[in-house]
């Protein structure tokens, strides 16, 4: 029996769950990713012989099928529960008063509970594509992948519209999707407010997560949409350093803040996604899958990866893009 090859850009909490699904049921996955490992936005950053996640801080599922994974994860021992308080303005409140239940950590590095949502699909790392064609996808390094039934990106879409001038089709859907840029930081502090997350009501911060992996005192640190958008083009020591001074102001910290990674997500959330679970190009079996197109979260970015997936599996002859 004839085995189906796929060609995936893209290991992000989408693409890693779309080669899964493929994997398990049997096809020969590649997966091509321009970083050194999997996980795309949800990517932490090693400190102290321990880690702190710089992309998505949370997993949170509003819905199944995503709530059931969720607590499958649980069971496999890769996430747990989000426990403990919220600091909010001026007062600490209980997680369950902060309403967000349902929000999980990563008890694993992220990047390893991607490659383990991956199956036997093959990652690629350090692999970046730079071209898009009918079940082709052409690398960096010139090397030419047409031995694929289907292609399928799941990048953000203005990282996706370079790669696809022989698909017009898909094309014309994406110009109007726009992303908002973060600034991600690690920041170790003594003292401030004896919680685990902390919301800003501020035009600069936004939230601060408490980080346990990497040693006492670690806090991710994400910046408004607003600063990010102010500091796109400034050096990484100038956007840490105005940071950490907005930061030491609003929590009254008496001790400077040390400043351990700073990562701008450029495209950090989108904020007019296409629409859907999936954009396809049937004739040229080439699809589009990410939260570019199903919305921002890594709940939707996971399912819009499962829904394409299962519509290939469920057209046996002919796959259904
Ligand atoms: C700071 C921050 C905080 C967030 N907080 C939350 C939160 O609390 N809860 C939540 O649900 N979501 C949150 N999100 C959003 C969430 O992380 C994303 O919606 C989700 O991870 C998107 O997954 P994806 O697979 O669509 O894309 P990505 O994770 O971006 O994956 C895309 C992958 O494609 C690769 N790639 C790009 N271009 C190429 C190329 N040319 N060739 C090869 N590979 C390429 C990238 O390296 C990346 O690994 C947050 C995001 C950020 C940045």
């Amino acid at each position: 029996m004839k085995k189906f090859k796929a060609g995936i850009v893209g290991a992000g909490i989408a693409g890693a769950h779309c080669a899964g699904t493929l994997a398990a049921a049997g096809w020969e996955v590649d997966v091509f990713d321009k970083a050194r490992g999997a996980g795309g936005r949800m990517s932490t950053r090693r400190i102290d012989g321990g880690w702190g996640a710089l992309g998505s801080p949370f997993l949170s599922a509003k819905r199944d099928p995503f709530r059931s994974q969720l607590r499958e994860w649980v069971r496999q021992g890769w996430v747990a529960p989000v426990r403990g308080d919220v600091w909010r303005g001026r007062a600490t409140i209980s997680w369950e008063q902060a309403q967000l239940q349902n929000h999980y950590v990563p008890t694993i590095e992220p990047s390893k509970l991607v490659r383990h949502v991956m199956g036997t699909a093959r990652l690629h790392t350090r692999s970046r594509v730079v071209t898009l064609q009918p079940r082709t996808l052409i690398l960096e390094n010139g090397e030419v992948r047409d031995d694929f039934d289907c292609v399928i990106c799941s990048v953000p879409t203005p990282q996706a519209i370079p790669m696809l001038d022989a698909l017009p089709r898909l094309l014309e859907r994406l110009h109007a999707v726009n992303y908002r840029p973060v600034w991600s930081f690690l920041m170790r502090w003594e003292g401030g407010p004896a919680a685990d997350v902390i919301k800003f009501d501020d035009h600069l911060l936004d939230l601060a997560v408490r980080q346990t992996g990497g040693g006492p005192g670690l806090w991710a640190v994400h910046s408004t949409h607003e600063f990010a958008e102010t500091y796109l083009e400034a050096a990484e020591i100038e956007a840490s350093n105005r940071a950490a001074s907005a930061l030491m102001g609003l929590l009254g910290l008496p001790w400077p803040v040390e400043i351990e990674a700073s990562h701008l997500w450029r495209y950090a959330l989108p904020d007019n996604p296409v629409g859907g679970f999936w954009l396809g190009d049937r004739e040229n079996r080439v699809a589009l899958i990410g939260d570019g197109i199903a919305g921002a979260g890594i709940e939707r970015a996971w399912e819009s990866g499962q829904r394409l997936a299962q519509s290939i599996l469920q057209s046996k002859e002919e796959l259904a893009l």
